[in-house]
């Protein structure tokens, strides 16, 4: 029997917070290393932390928005542990009581839909950044000490790479549609360890290992099946798996180990003296409850119902604000929005990942260069017929370089459909005289030879040819009678 793997993903999100979570400082990315510091974030002794509401606020309306049940009562603990990044020696955490529990999330994969039961969101303080910089050696910059974070805690409920990959996204996209986070993993607002054991189907749970601190969705499925790979291989020659806290290297794709695990003992957590009980009341939670805007989960079934779509392209299409109002904006001027979703997941997705140079794996707006309108007009012509689908990608691809009118495109370009019976008998009589060698292939019984046959035709008519119509004419002349 082969081994299943089993996944618990730990997300850490920065929250969008003006300021820290403990004081005034302000809350960005890319300030000068030090400028956006205070003895309170420093670490320095004496100083006091003040909690930020809207980071209370904020993790509330993610807990809604992840189906948890909100804490009325929670607090804050020390986690404590030495490291340069974190100068107190002790990060401001949630243990014993976190904020938000119980929740759960619907994923959908090609293979169908997912509930992922969350554990808990908790409250903390991110640590500082340790630069390696090769003349200077080790720096370190603390403007990240103290920005607000949460920590998304799910149940080992996920089973491939590619599961674990879609709760990322769906987890990006309800958070980004509610606001709480930009949760741009290559600036690490959105980070995360993966927990991943394996056994076979219908047995206990295994010894889990975990990698911390992936950065992109693309490490984090490599990353994962490489890990499977490994703690297969373990078992299969007789050995055992260690618990233990383990490093991707993108270089070579492999993992190795950095330590053995921790347990929640050796961090001596207890109750923050400095901070007073968090205390929720039912007008705050009613007043954050009622600014949860429409989720991915209701465009997805808006888009299922009002087109026909399936749950797969409309989860893909939901999965990032942006992309949603994209869609709209262009179904609102297209004849065929299905035919227009196909174009978007399919042709549009890979031009998409074409252009994302630093192979990020995401889909960023920024990417998307070509205006809502030229793909509605593009998406019904190929729909009409009046494109087939490859001079489809071809003006796709110019409209990448150059957002313009796609009719116009063509025109200029002569790309539109060869449909005339009449030219299209030409052609099919030109491909069959130049090619005899084929013809005698085909009608020695090897049917492959007819596909040859189409690429030498489809070629003589620059790729315009309407496919079907090429080749009945051709058949027609191959099985005469
Ligand atoms: P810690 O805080 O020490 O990392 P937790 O008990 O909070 O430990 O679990 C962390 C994550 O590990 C959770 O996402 C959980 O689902 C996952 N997990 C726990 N046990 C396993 C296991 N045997 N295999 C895979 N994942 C697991
Ligand atoms: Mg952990
Ligand atoms: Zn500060």
């Amino acid at each position: 029997m082969t081994y299943e793997m089993v996944i618990g993903l730990e997300t850490h999100v920065e929250l969008r917070t003006q300021t820290k979570i403990f004081c005034a400082c302000p809350n960005a990315y890319g300030a000068q290393p030090n400028a956006c510091v205070c003895p309170v974030c420093m670490g320095l002794p004496g100083a006091l932390p003040v909690f930020n509401r809207r980071a209370l606020e904020l993790a509330v309306m993610a807990g809604m928005a992840l189906n948890c049940r909100i804490h009325r009562h929670s607090r804050f603990d020390r986690k404590n542990y030495f490291y340069p990044d974190l100068p107190k020696a002790y990060q401001i955490s949630q243990f014993y009581h976190p904020l938000c529990e119980g929740g759960w999330l619907d994923i959908q994969t090609a293979a169908g839909s997912r509930r992922v039961g969350i554990t808990r969101i908790h409250l903390e303080e991110d640590a500082g950044k340790l630069v390696h910089d090769e003349k200077n050696g080790t720096l370190i910059d603390l403007n990240r000490c103290g920005v607000p974070l949460i920590e998304i805690v799910t149940e080992p409920d996920l089973r491939t790479a590619e599961e674990a990959a879609a709760y990322l996204r769906k987890l990006r996209a309800v958070l980004t549609y509610t606001g709480v986070s930009d949760c741009r993993m290559n600036e690490g607002s959105l980070r995360c360890d993966v927990n991943l054991s394996v056994r076979k189907p219908g047995q206990p749970l295994g010894v889990r290992t975990e990698m911390k601190n992936l950065n992109s969705f693309q490490s984090v499925q490599r990353a994962i099946e490489a890990e499977f790979r490994r703690q297969t291989e373990v078992l299969e020659a007789g050995g055992e798996v260690v618990q233990e806290t383990r490093r991707f290297d993108q270089r070579t794709g492999r993992t190795s180990g950095m330590r053995r695990k921790e347990n929640s003992a050796d961090y001596r957590y207890f109750p923050d003296p400095d901070l007073p009980e968090i205390v929720l009341d039912d007008e705050t939670l009613s007043r954050l409850q009622a600014q949860i805007p429409a989720l991915p989960d209701q465009r997805r079934e808006r888009y299922m119902s009002a087109y026909g779509l399936s749950a797969y392209t409309a989860e893909q299409l939901t999965s990032q604000r942006w992309l949603a109002d994209y869609f709209e904006e262009a179904a609102a001027q297209c004849a065929d929005v299905p035919a227009l979703a196909n174009l978007l997941v399919g042709e549009v997705f890979a031009q998409l990942s074409l252009r994302d140079t630093q192979k990020t794996g995401e889909r960023d707006a920024s990417l998307m260069t070509v205006s809502p309108r030229s793909l509605a007009c593009l998406s019904d012509m190929a729909a009409q017929g009046r494109v087939n689908s490859s001079t489809a990608k071809t003006i796709l691809a110019a409209l990448f370089e150059r957002d313009q009118d796609p009719e116009a495109y063509a025109q200029a370009h002569d790309l539109f459909t060869l449909t005339d019976p009449v030219a299209l008998a030409r052609v099919a009589q030109r491909a069959l005289e130049e090619a005899p060698a084929l013809v005698e292939r085909y009608r020695a019984g090897k049917t492959g030879a007819l596909k040859a046959l189409m690429g030498k035709a489809m070629g003589l008519t620059r790729g315009r040819a309407d496919p079907e119509g090429l080749q009945a004419e051709l058949l027609k002349r191959l099985n005469p009678g």
